[in-house]
């Protein structure tokens, strides 16, 4: 524990490439014990904060995240979430905006910050983003005014840019700038000062309790569309048993083939209590269902929009309102309005 007379913050590691380090034998990346990764950092000690740190007792990459690792997440920070003033969750970019968006939906009435940042090279490496990233996201989630959190909200941090969550998609392999919100603006640009866009930031209700929600449906399907798509294909998916939902990534503004067979096949799941979302594949703007022919049927269906939601947001989302058991009825109403911000 780093001693300070300022703010609280719990480092929750969950592994990724920021705790990893090269196996000497064969070269690959291995994640290492987490106590080391703050020998790594000795400038956390020149933090104006206390920070104690809690691991998973077996970090993993995160491209083995699944729901039950974002209820482990959900309940370290429900624990601990009246002796902290932030939270900052070290996590492997590449699943980072799934985990950080599902979280944004369960953790409802947030009043304090929550933080995802990782790296793409690890920290004991010698041109490392990873002292940045951690540095300024520890910085940022002990932001106070008034002796509270400036940021009452899940957040991602990244080269310099501190995103809404459920903004956020990993358009990176390579380049330190690994994340994209092309929606909604930051929140903090990291420069010389720290520049807090509050104009942007969520203002939840204080006067509402945390309320943590861990039931996480995952009977849903992810469908991409493409010019050819076999709709056997998608006869198949659709008739998967227990299937409850299912996110329809489609053409530009929320456009799909208008074939008699295509729209039955969506009819008939929807008349099955199969929810239907449309979401589009291209990386900003939004979906408008009706601006164009092709997508007037939709909305006659009761195919529901997504809007200008990110893919990572529409399938936590989805798991959340069906782990909800939201009626059917009003699921289109709910998941089309803005819970966390996801939504413009
Ligand atoms: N494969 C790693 C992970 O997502 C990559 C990273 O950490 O950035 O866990």
């Amino acid at each position: 524990m780093i001693e300070s007379r300022n703010a609280k913050i719990l480092l929750i590691y969950t592994g990724g490439t920021i705790g990893m380090m090269k196996d000497p034998e064969t070269g690959s990346l291995k994640a290492f014990d987490f106590n080391n990764l703050l020998e790594k950092i000795p400038e956390l000690k020149l933090l104006d904060c206390s920070i104690t740190t809690i691991s998973f007792i077996n970090p993993i990459d995160s491209s083995e995240m699944n729901p039950d690792y974002w209820v482990q997440i959900a309940d370290i920070i429900e624990k601990k979430y009246n002796e902290n003033d932030g939270f900052v969750v070290l996590h492997g970019s590449d699943t980072m905006s799934y985990t950080a968006s599902a979280l944004s939906f369960m953790l409802e009435n947030l009043n304090k910050p929550v933080v995802f940042t990782g790296s793409q090279l690890p920290i004991g490496d010698l041109r490392t983003d990873a002292k940045e990233n951690l540095i300024t996201s520890i910085q940022i989630a002990s932001l106070m005014k008034n002796d509270a959190p400036i940021i009452r909200e899940v957040c991602l941090y990244f080269e310099y840019k501190l995103y809404r969550a459920n903004r956020t998609t990993k358009i990176n392999a390579e380049h330190f700038e690994a994340f994209a919100s092309l929606n909604y603006p930051e929140l903090v640009e990291s420069g010389v000062h720290l520049k807090v866009n509050k104009q942007f930031l969520l203002k939840p209700n204080l006067r509402r309790k945390l309320a943590v929600h861990k039931t996480m449906c995952t009977d849903i399907a992810l469908i991409k569309l493409f010019p050819g798509i076999s709709e056997k294909v998608i006869e198949t998916i659709f008739s998967s048993p227990n299937l409850k939902g299912v996110i329809l990534e489609t053409f530009g503004a929320g456009n799909t083939p208008s074939s008699i067979s295509f729209l039955q096949i969506l009819k008939s799941a929807i008349e099955r209590g199969v929810a239907i979302i449309n979401v589009t594949q291209c990386s900003g703007g939004s979906v408008l269902q009706g601006k164009y022919e092709s997508s007037k049927e939709l909305e006659k269906l009761g195919v529901i929009s997504g809007k200008d939601i990110t893919t990572e947001a529409a399938v936590t989302k989805l798991m959340y309102l069906l782990g909800a058991n939201v009626t059917n009825k009003a699921l289109k109403t709910i998941f089309e309005s803005s819970l966390r911000g996801e939504i413009t």
